[in-house]
């Protein structure tokens, strides 16, 4: 039986792999933008970021400026239980203020 690739590259701060964690709680190529939407959601889970609806927001603005917003999308569908739809609909409304 093989297992999945499932494994992240290591991120450029070499701190860690590169996942959805790490980007938002962890890593110290991204403490600006982590101080100016994370910080103020009050939690260092991330899975509380997730699960939020600011959080959420919060965090694809963030994993936009990384290369894991496949590896996100995936995540939040399953902590949330969304359908593509909504992702879908997301998306359009946010594409606005990508840079
Ligand atoms: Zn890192």
């Amino acid at each position: 039986m093989r297992v999945p690739e499932a494994t992240s590259p290591d991120c450029k701060c070499s701190e860690g792999a590169i996942t959805v964690e790490h980007v938002l709680m962890k890593c110290s190529k991204w403490s600006a933008e982590r101080e100016e939407l994370i910080t103020p959601l009050h939690t260092t889970s991330v899975k509380e970021v997730l699960t939020s609806k600011a959080g959420g927001r919060a965090a694809i603005k963030m994993i936009q400026r990384t290369k894991i917003l496949e590896q996100f999308k995936a995540m939040v569908e399953q902590e949330e239980g969304r359908t593509t739809k909504d992702r879908e609909e997301e998306e359009e409304g946010s594409e606005e203020e990508i840079e």
